[in-house]
């Protein structure tokens, strides 16, 4: 209920045995930040910069983004953002990009490949996004990281811009915003820990994981009900990419839609993630959830279910960490 919304506001995500869990929001549009702040979202998760680039033919210009980028981060008062650059390919389309037919397009030219094949493209959305860390705390995400290469040829970029922007005498935040990496291929989650050591924190999406992981395109229906957030192989790449980062010190989040679960973010928290961030509109129910579980509970179930071979058995012991008590 409403009411009951406005009270979860402003408590915090803790576990009935006190582990604090930080609960974030994804945003699309910049018209979403008053939900956002309704439903006590404490920073935004994942920034999706899509929305600049749709809907119009030409592309936008570095000013353009800044101050798109500039009125979101000031709209958060002080509250964290993580800024993801362009995720276009795939599922997600733009005709400014003009990007042609491709074969296979969840597995071509997209995310940051595309960025990497377009430098000026790249290097005007890192001077945006450093600019708007003058703003408030921002940290910078690149999506569909597969390789260590990838990310060296971003920092690059990412220092050329800033040599340009210094010597152009544009104001930057000092320190400069962190850099992180998605965790979104297979490839790149079995690869977390050489990762780990060349960037400043992870974000797991789920969704993309999920989908390279099983062979399952996200967006076809045909294959939705093979679509299992709770595959073995799916929760092993997590657990992984969650100790490769406690190992090597940098802070992990989960951003795909499995975050967005009240009873698969109890997995979650089972793996050791307790930073969340999901559509606003489920922060209330997972906040709720999260306030009835234990985290030891969570963690002996989630072991236990890591254990199983079956997916119905999985799938129930899974069904324990939703506390319903309405
Ligand atoms: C994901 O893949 O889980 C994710 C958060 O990114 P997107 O849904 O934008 O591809
Ligand atoms: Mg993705």
């Amino acid at each position: 209920t409403r009411r009951n919304l406005g009270r979860l506001r402003d408590l915090p995500a803790e576990t009935l045995d006190g582990a604090r869990v930080t609960v974030m929001a994804n945003v699309e549009l910049a018209g979403e930040l008053d939900t956002v702040h309704q439903c006590g979202a404490e920073g935004i998760g994942l920034l999706r910069t899509e929305f600049m680039f749709m809907n119009r033919p030409t592309l936008p210009s570095e000013d353009e983004q800044y101050a798109f980028l500039r009125a979101i981060v000031e709209g958060m008062r002080g509250r964290p953002v993580t800024i993801r650059t362009l995720d276009v390919g795939g599922d997600k389309l733009s005709e400014a990009l003009e990007l042609g037919e491709s074969p296979n397009p969840a597995l071509g030219l997209r995310a940051i490949r595309l960025s990497l094949s377009r430098p000026a493209l790249l290097e005007a959305q890192l001077a945006a996004i450093l600019r708007a860390g003058l703003h408030g705390p921002v940290r910078l995400l690149l999506p569909m990281i597969g390789s260590i290469e990838e990310l060296r040829q971003v920092h690059v970029i990412r220092d050329r811009v800033v040599k340009r922007l210094r010597a152009a005498s544009v104001p930057l935040p000092d320190p400069l915003p962190p850099l992180g990496v998605m965790i979104e291929i297979p490839g790149a989650a079995l690869s977390a820990d050489t990762l780990a050591r060349h960037c400043d924190f992870f974000a797991i999406g789920t969704n993309d994981l999920i989908q390279y992981t099983l062979a399952i395109d996200r967006s076809d229906p045909a294959v939705a009900p093979l679509y299992n957030p709770l595959h073995p192989a799916v929760l092993r790449l997590i657990q992984f990419t969650v100790g490769a980062a406690a190992r090597a010190g940098i802070p992990i989040s989960v951003c795909g839609e499995m975050a967005g679960d009240p009873r698969l973010a109890g997995v979650l928290l089972g793996l050791g993630v307790t930073s969340l961030s999901m559509s606003a509109n489920n922060i209330p129910r997972v906040k709720q959830n999260i306030r009835r579980l234990s985290l030891a509970d969570a963690e002996a179930r989630t072991a236990a279910l890591m254990a199983l071979d079956d997916a119905q058995a999985i799938a129930a012991l899974a069904d324990h960490l939703l506390v319903n008590r309405e």
